[in-house]
């Protein structure tokens, strides 16, 4: 079992000054064989954490419960949709057992697992996606939030199992916004690593797998809100648009950047600007137009739970804008 399991809290110690060779530090023991992997776990929750970046609070804390439903959600298409096996030796782990059970469940399925098409974790109830994110947030919190807190001496975050969060040394936040593009390579190249030691079948693009893994396809809760709210035209180019699959839900901050899915980064686009704008980033000039349309949006849906209110603010948008362009998203879009 790997140093640092059973721990119940932990914290960082403010005091103590770090190089950015300390910080190199945290990381590569964290992808070396010092950090003992007989799951994938280790990966998984850094990459939930990575997904995570923009939710902290003022003070740097994520919940348990965000961090592992990203986690939740990764695993459900690893594992269920892709079968990719996460675990060394002959037990498929305990998180394939929690995602299984619930699948079985589902009374569609009547216990009839295997040759069933697999539904995204998104079109899973509610209910079911709540149990799901529970169980597997008792699971880890057990044996990878105090492995990966040991894991870098301590310095990565102070966490507790009793309020459920993790918060971030800022010195270390700092650092994982600064190399967030990076550190991600990294983590699904040992991930994939260790994916293609575990599962017998070649030929699988894990790379592909693991990027993927929290995207989704279906984003008509957000279109219907915009639509709702704002004028039927398309953001970028003000074409109008219909109500219907050729209106385009587009990440203003491209999802290859911030891999989540949130209201205040969602505009009404025509396919062909949506398209057209890909990965790159918005011009800079539309910034503070998104910045008023998400007041208004606030103003009117503040009780909204795809809000998120209590960590969305008027410097979000053009901060999340520079640290996507010093992660190597400095293409800008100029326009269909
Ligand atoms: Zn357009």
């Amino acid at each position: 079992m790997a140093a640092g399991w059973n721990l119940s809290e932990g914290s960082y110690d403010p005091r103590r000054i770090l190089t950015e060779e300390d910080l190199n530090d945290i990381f590569s023991v964290l992808f070396s064989n010092q950090s003992k992997n007989t799951t994938s776990y280790k990966f998984g929750f850094l990459k939930a954490i990575l997904d995570n970046l923009y939710n902290v609070d003022i003070n740097l804390s994520l919940s348990f419960t965000s961090i592992f439903a990203k986690f939740a959600e990764s695993y459900w298409n690893l594992v269920l949709v892709h079968k990719l096996k996460q675990c060394r030796g002959a037990s498929q782990g305990k998180i394939y057992d929690i995602l299984h059970e619930e699948w079985n469940n589902l009374p569609e399925n009547n216990g009839r697992v295997e040759n069933t098409n697999v539904i995204p974790f998104e079109s899973l109830s509610a209910e079911s996606q709540v149990k799901i994110i529970s169980n597997v947030t008792k699971e880890c919190s057990k044996y990878v939030v105090g492995a990966t807190y040991a894991d870098s001496k301590g310095n990565f975050y102070s966490f507790s199992k009793k309020s459920k969060t993790i918060t971030f040394n800022p010195v270390v936040y700092q650092y994982l916004l600064r190399h967030k593009t990076m550190i991600e390579k990294v983590n699904y190249f040992e991930w994939a690593k260790f994916l293609h030691e575990v599962n017998e079948s070649s030929g699988n693009d894990y790379l592909e797998s693991l990027d993927y893994s929290t995207k989704r396809n279906n984003l008509d809760s957000y279109r219907k809100i915009l639509f709702e709210e704002f004028e039927h035209r398309c953001f970028y180019c003000g074409a109008p648009l219909k109500d219907d699959r050729n209106t385009h839900v587009d990440h203003f901050i491209p999802w290859s950047f911030v891999k989540d899915d949130k209201l205040w980064n969602f505009v009404l686009a025509c396919s062909k600007c949506n398209e057209s704008k890909n990965n790159k980033l918005p011009p800079r000039e539309k910034i503070d137009l998104i910045v008023n349309r998400n007041r208004i949006l606030l103003d009117r849906r503040a009780s909204d739970s795809l809000i998120d209110s209590n960590v969305y603010t008027d410097e979000t948008i053009p901060y999340l804008y520079k640290v996507a362009a010093i992660n190597g998203f400095n293409e800008v879009w100029l326009g269909k």
